[in-house]
């Protein structure tokens, strides 16, 4: 493994992106010696964030630390919808908006906090009536409407432990994660609006059910959405109007100790089966908050639009618990970013004046493909802050965000997380750092976080490696639900008894010290003898003005150990042809060097993406190599890959 060489870097950025006087001097935080006091003292730094939550009985020590397994905040009682709503609420804020909605089809609600509480009250009540209590499993099946913060919320309320599916999940990926989490209740609803379409969610849920490893779901909980046909199975399902009409609502919130698990949330599932993320509730909370004020910049007056739905974690830490923690405004909206039109985001940020928007690179890209025009139809001078989320982002598209978006004003905050980190690690903080476009600078204050090698020692700045987490934090998930051995085995066995968690991703520090994301190790391609990173050569496409998009593989390959294969979906109106592919080859080789030249370019329309709309490069490896598909159940349309494996194949014969 030692002499396995190191991953190298063939990117080079100079562009630098300073905060502007004006959004230094207004941000919530501009001083730099936050970074220096936080990594003197991280303990102290989230005690004191941790001292802005209302505890009902405070903790006796911040951190108990046995490796692996970390509990923060040990012996303290709180419950996060008190944080979330009551405490709000009792300080004079009941009039202010909490989440403001729009549907697809244009319908609107605004949901004040004294009102969201009185329907958390309510819902919770639901809950305990029908047998839910302190540690019972709760599955949320919704779309992105205001009734799946409500149910999560509810959940935390009395101490059961929500695990959402993402509406756009099949029955049988539902089914999967019910007898996983061996759940008690569903909540869903007929259905949600998608592209105009009606999406039947309880038919799914019905034929989840149907199976006896579903056997553990005592009830199911049904919102009227669409107002479409389904099924009502007597004695197991309810209607949600009726239940709360009977309820006796849950005034007092349950206190639970800092470690009762919160949520499972199982991970999209790039790289495999997917994995039942825990997270508990103190350390969860205090770090969601922390991190929605010091990333996001969040203050009254703020229209807060994360575009993420509740399904994925950037759903439960920045649409639901660290907003709502803040007491900020969330604007939430149900469906498609091209329906009825391809300027729905554009109309939405105009009409809601929205001030902070969060989006993934792949909304970027899909923005970048369709043209700025849609654009330049509306309004965007409300925005004063930009965030991304989900993979790498490459500066092409950063730098299209940056001027077509932002209009040059805004700073753009890219997020290095995962489920498994509950809330932000790598991220600049808006008022203080100095952005680069395509990496995500500087691991937040308290965070400790290194690029290492084969051997888990520290690389010099300069140079790639593996990116680790060398200390707990308080967000951190505590296991995998159910298979504490896997829990050890993914994240902790990399570097022996050097106890450092292994994320999965590649990185390089460059000689500023700034992180680089370089893609899930996993896909990282090894030709004649060079570690070379799939973002690079993804990012060098991108960058030619006829790409769109793209995916890189590392292909078997006699001689060079693999061969590089690129997958490009052009921009609208270019046409793929031979000459082009050439071009695209020779324009990577004169970028990266002639190392990460291509050896294959196919052109495909559409690239194999999980639902929350990352590349699975793993699916286009089998199809190269020729093999049978690996799981495919998390993927957004399956008609793509198979299309593909004709397709290559056909190149190929
Ligand atoms: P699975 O672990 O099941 O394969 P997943 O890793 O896609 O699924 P998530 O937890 O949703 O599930 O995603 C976290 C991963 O997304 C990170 O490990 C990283 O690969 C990628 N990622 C997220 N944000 C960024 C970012 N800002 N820059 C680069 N990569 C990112
Ligand atoms: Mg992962």
């Amino acid at each position: 493994m030692s002499d396995s060489p190191a991953i190298e870097a063939h990117l080079s950025e100079s562009r630098l992106f300073p905060p502007s006087a004006a959004f230094a001097a207004a941000a919530n935080c501009n001083d730099a010696g936050i970074y220096d006091r936080a990594k003197a003292d991280p303990i102290a730094f989230w005690s004191e964030w941790a001292s802005t939550l209302q505890w009902d009985k405070p903790w006796d020590s911040v951190l108990e630390w046995n490796p692996p397994h970390a509990k923060w905040f040990v012996g303290g009682q709180l419950n996060l919808t008190t944080n979330c709503l009551d405490r709000h609420v009792a300080a004079g804020k009941g009039d202010v908006e909490a989440i403001r909605f729009e549907g697809e089809p244009g319908d609107t609600e605004v949901i004040t906090y004294a009102q969201l509480l009185t329907r958390v009250q309510e819902f919770a009540g639901v809950l305990r009536g029908l047998g839910v209590d302190k540690g019972d499993r709760v599955t949320i099946y919704l779309p992105m409407i205001p009734e799946a913060a409500v149910a999560m919320l509810a959940c935390a309320r009395i101490g059961a432990v929500h695990s959402v599916v993402f509406g756009g999940f099949s029955a049988d990926s539902l089914k999967e994660r019910i007898h996983d989490s061996q759940s008690k209740v569903v909540v869903t609803s007929d259905g949600g609006w998608r592209r105009g379409s009606q999406v039947a969610l309880k038919a799914a849920v019905d034929a989840a059910l149907e199976d006896s490893a579903c056997a553990g779901i005592e009830a199911v909980i049904v919102l009227r959405r669409t107002g479409q046909d389904i099924t009502m199975f007597d004695g197991r399902d309810h209607w949600w109007h009726d239940l709360a009409e009977s309820a006796e609502p849950v005034t007092e919130a349950v206190s639970l100790d800092s470690e009762a698990p919160l949520f499972i949330l199982y991970t999209s599932g790039s790289t495999g089966k997917p994995k039942g993320i825990l997270h508990t509730s103190g350390g969860y909370l205090t770090q969601a908050t922390a991190t929605m004020k010091l990333t996001f910049d969040v203050r009254e007056g703020d229209v807060y639009w994360c575009t993420a739905d509740v399904g994925w974690v950037t759903g439960h830490s920045y649409v639901v618990y660290g907003p709502l923690s803040c007491g900020a405004t969330v604007l939430m909206y149900e469906g498609a970013p091209d329906f009825p039109a391809r300027d729905r985001f554009w109309k939405i940020i105009a009409d809601h004046k929205v001030t902070i928007f969060y989006t993934a690179p792949t909304a970027i890209r899909a923005f970048m493909k369709w043209g700025t025009e849609h654009l330049e139809q509306h309004d965007l001078s409300s925005l004063r802050l930009l965030g991304s989320v989900g993979e790498p982002i490459n500066p092409e598209a950063w730098m299209w965000y940056h001027e077509h978006v932002g209009h040059g004003n805004c700073p753009i905050v890219d997020t290095w997380w995962q489920t498994e980190t509950g809330a932000h690690m790598i991220t600049p903080l808006p008022g203080i750092v100095a952005t680069k476009p395509g990496s995500a600078t500087r691991p937040f204050p308290g965070i400790d976080i290194d690029v290492v090698d084969e051997n888990g020692e520290s690389v010099p700045n300069g140079s790639g490696g593996f990116l680790v987490i060398k200390s707990p934090w308080p967000s951190m998930l505590r296991t995998l639900w159910g298979d504490d051995d896997r829990y050890k085995n993914v994240y902790w066995s990399k570097f022996g008894d050097k106890n450092l968690y292994f994320a999965g991703d590649g990185a390089r520090k460059d000689e500023d010290g700034y992180i680089w994301l370089l893609g899930r190790v996993d896909d990282i391609m090894l030709v004649a003898g060079h570690n070379i990173s799939t973002m690079e050569v993804e990012s060098a496409l991108v960058e030619h003005p006829a790409v769109a998009e793209s995916a890189v593989i590392g292909k078997t390959h006699d001689v060079k150990g693999q061969a590089i294969a690129a997958f490009v979906s052009v921009k609208e109106g270019v046409i793929a042809d031979d000459a082009l592919a050439k071009e695209l080859k020779a324009f990577v080789g004169a970028k990266l060097g002639p190392i990460c030249r291509p050896d294959d370019i196919l052109f495909t329309a559409e690239l194999p993406k999980t639902r929350s709309g990352k590349i699975m490069r793993r699916l286009l490896r089998d199809i190269a190599e020729g093999r049978a598909l690996g799981d495919t159940s998390t993927l957004a349309d399956q008609s793509v890959v198979s299309g593909l494996k004709s397709k290559y194949e056909a190149n190929e014969g």
